[in-house]
This record gives C-alpha cells, structure tokens and sequence, in this order.
C-alpha cells in the first residue's frame, strides 16, 4: 500500500492491517514518507482513532525506533512516575528523590514545556550548572549508585516519538488519546523500568480536560503497559487550578525544595504523597498503603528525601546549595501584586491561563528552538473556594521587563475571578485511581 493509500483508508474508515502501519512509520523514519503526508496521517488519527491493533503496531514501532534500556541486572523494582502535562506540577522533583530514599530505584526521563504546561527538565535546568542530558551508560551508573537519576529523554530513546510530536505540537494534533498513549509508553517502556505510575490531568489546564477522556487515557496506557507485562496505576488528579502555589521554573524548583524539606503547599504534598504510596506499592517495598505512606511522610520529615536530592544534584553538576539557600536559583528583577479588590471567594483560578502566560512571560516556548527564562512566572497563593479581603494578595508576577510586568498582571486580572457567594466545590484534588482491574473512586 502506498502512503497516499493508506491515509485514505484510515480517513474513509478502514481498519488498518498492523504490518501496514509499520512499514509506513519505518518508511518515515527512513525518508520514504514525508513530513506532510505524516501531518496527514496523524490529522485521520485525531479524528478517526486508532483500533486496539494499531495502536499495538504504533507502540512497537516507536518503542524499537531507538534504544531499549534493560535495568534487570540492578537489584530491585525499578519504578517511574509521568504526569500528561500541568501548570505548576513540580512533583517530579520531590518525588523521585524521595521514593528513592526508600530503597526503589527511579529512572525518571522527563520532559520539557509542552504547549501552556511546564517540563521537570526546564525545571531542573534552572539549578545552576544541572545537567539533564546524562548518557545513557551516565544514566545507569547513577541509578545504580544513587537510585535516582534525573534525566530527559535522550535522542536514543524513542526518537519516532519526537519526531511525531514536533510534528504534532505545530499541527494541533496532540490532543489525541492514541498519539498521548503511545507517545508517553513507548518512551516510559524504553526506559527500562518494570512498573509505573501516572498522573492523568483533567480540568482546564489539561490537555484533554473532561475527566471521561482523562479516564480512557489511563485504561489505554494501562492495557499498554500490561500488553508489555508491566504493571501501571494511574491516579486521575485535578488540572483545573495550578498545582501549589509557583508557576514557572525556578519558582517551582525552590517550591519542590520547600517540600523535600517537609513543608511546601498542602495540595503538592499531598499529591506527592499518593504518588509515592502507588511507586512503593507496585515496587513492594510496602507492606500495606498505610505504611508506605506512613514511610513516605517520615523520609520528607527526617530528611532522607532531601538528601537524596543532594546526591542527585551533585551528581549531575548541579549546585546542592540551592538546598540550603534557594535564593543561588535564578531572580526576576521585576516582582508586582495583583491585589483583590473586594472582600469575596476565589471562584476559579484558571490553570491554562496562567500557563499560557508563564509562557508570554518567557517560562515556556512558543517555538522549539526558543531559550527560556528560568526565573519568570507566578505566585497564586489563592486557591478555588478559599475567602479573601480587600487587599489580601492574590498573586505575584515575577517578571523580566516592565513590559512582561504588565502582561503578567493582566494575566492574573483575567485567569483569577473573585465572587460574593461561595462558589461550588473545586475539583477534588484526586477523584479516582485506576489499575488494570479497573477504576476506584479515590479514597478508596
Ligand atoms: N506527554 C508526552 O510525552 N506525549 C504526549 O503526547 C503528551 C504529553
């Protein structure tokens, strides 16, 4: 079958055969299909989706594009974490170093920006001198030393998914659930790790924001990874209203700091804490939820998580002394408060909002290839629900240029609405978890 062919019998309705569909993504990577009959393709993808077969062929195409990393000669589970992409989600940053202190390794291969949500890799990269571009054989001396390696996804792991998403990322195909499916297991499997855990976003701020959607994401990337005999459990968490209080990417490193050292936002702690209760339970380094919980809270109290972080920054050509003094991370010259300019209730605090402006500030790219300023973004102290005075503080932008001042506070003006009543309940912070025996409403 020709490509031209095969674009059509996927756009007219056609289930493809599997061999098809590889040798059309062989033939991409090998030149023999352009770009813009792969923006095509993927186009159909958006609007048809894939059958349960083809999603499998696409999986494995983009899983054997590049290396397969095999971790089984290290001792114990090896266990990662992916959120799909949030505003203000710094939890990678405490999470791994602490799991790790508990004895699991993480092999964490983590992302830049996407779009209006943040990336650990920009977040990391603002500790000076952090080096997230580690070898491969860097990647596995480190596990195997420290337990925890803090890394992106190199050019050697999954390179048909990077292709596919700048291709994507410019052709407003990313909010689709087989190319998220496929693009995030195809790099986790290739990473080596035997179990994972994920956090599904839904709400406005994520990519696919109705929770029945984000529900259909996490069973697909489940049955993915019990296709490949790896277990996965996904927690479905609230993308409505950033996550903690930072937005932009040193601001939320000297957040995820505050909470390695045991304090930080209720909500990012909280969420951390579940995500890690699901990585030492699918590792079995728990003997019940309530105790790895238990061992979870005592590693951020005692500072066995921080410490770990320490390790790991070392490691990595980092600056450990952000951990004693986060004002080394990067500063924006200009700070300015957008105060409330009445006594009322926060009614909503618009995720993609504030996510899209870190990224006019200068937090995020509009393109590839743009540099980013570690140091922009936003403090939201406020969160759905909560009461506020005349006056109190609702936020803070942290900006480079008078100019980026101004935007940032019309951003604050426009994503932060105050009303007189109290507004229906925010999204509950976690409302399910789901395994491959099904989906529980959370607690369970
Ligand atoms: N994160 C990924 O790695 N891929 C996607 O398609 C979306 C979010």
């Amino acid at each position: 079958m020709t490509a031209y062919q095969l674009i059509q019998r996927k756009r007219d309705g056609d289930e493809l055969p599997p061999g098809e569909l590889t040798a059309f993504f062989r033939g991409y990577l090998e030149g023999r299909v352009t770009d813009y009959q792969m923006a095509a393709f993927l186009m159909v993808v958006f609007f048809r989706g894939l059958s349960t077969p083809e999603l499998r062929a696409l999986v494995e195409v983009m899983l054997r594009s590049g290396a397969v990393l095999d971790l089984s000669d290290l001792p114990g589970a090896k266990v990662d974490k992916h959120s799909t992409g949030g505003v203000g989600d710094k939890v990678s940053l405490v999470l791994g170093p602490l799991v790790a202190s508990l004895g699991v390794r993480v092999p964490m291969m983590s992302g830049r920006g996407l779009g209006h949500t943040g990336g650990t890799l920009d977040k990391l990269e603002s500790i000076p001198g952090f080096r997230t571009n580690l070898t491969l054989d860097e990647f596995r001396s480190q596990l195997e030393r420290l337990g925890c390696a803090l890394i992106g996804a190199t050019a050697e792991i999954a390179p048909l998914d990077s292709r596919l998403y700048a291709l994507r990322d410019v052709t407003a195909t990313v909010e689709s659930i087989p190319l998220i499916a496929s693009s995030i297991m195809s790099k986790k499997l290739a990473e080596g790790i035997d179990a994972l855990v994920l956090d599904v976003k839904h709400g406005s701020g994520a990519f696919l924001p109705d929770l029945d959607q984000a529900l259909d994401l996490a069973r697909t990337m489940i049955a993915i990874g019990s296709a490949y005999g790896r277990p996965v459990t996904a927690l479905l968490t609230a993308m409505d209203r950033p996550c903690g209080i930072s937005v932009g990417n040193a601001l939320e490193a000297a957040e995820a700091i505050r909470a390695l050292q045991g304090g930080g936002p209720a909500d990012l702690r909280e969420l951390t804490l579940a995500l890690a209760v699901e990585m030492l339970q699918l590792a079995g380094a728990a003997e019940s939820r309530q105790a790895a919980g238990t061992a979870a809270a005592a590693a951020l109290a005692d500072g066995r998580a921080l410490e770990c972080m320490r390790r790991v920054i070392e490691a990595q050509g980092g600056d450990p002394g952000v951990l004693d003094d986060p004002s080394l991370l990067p500063r924006a010259p200009l700070t300015r408060t957008l105060e409330a300019a009445r006594d009322g209730y926060v009614a909503e605090v618009n995720a993609r909002h504030i996510g899209e402006a870190a990224v006019s500030l200068g937090a995020g790219r509009a393109r590839l290839e743009d540099t980013i300023d570690p140091a922009v973004g936003f403090d939201i102290p406020v969160k759905p629900g909560q009461a506020v005075s005349a006056g109190q503080p609702l936020g803070v932008v942290h900006a480079r240029t008078e100019r980026g001042a101004e935007i940032g506070l019309a951003a604050l003006r426009s994503a932060i609405q105050l009303g007189e009543e109290m507004p229906a309940p925010p999204l509950p912070l976690i409302t399910h978890r789901v395994t491959a025996g099904g989906v529980e409403a959370w607690p369970d």
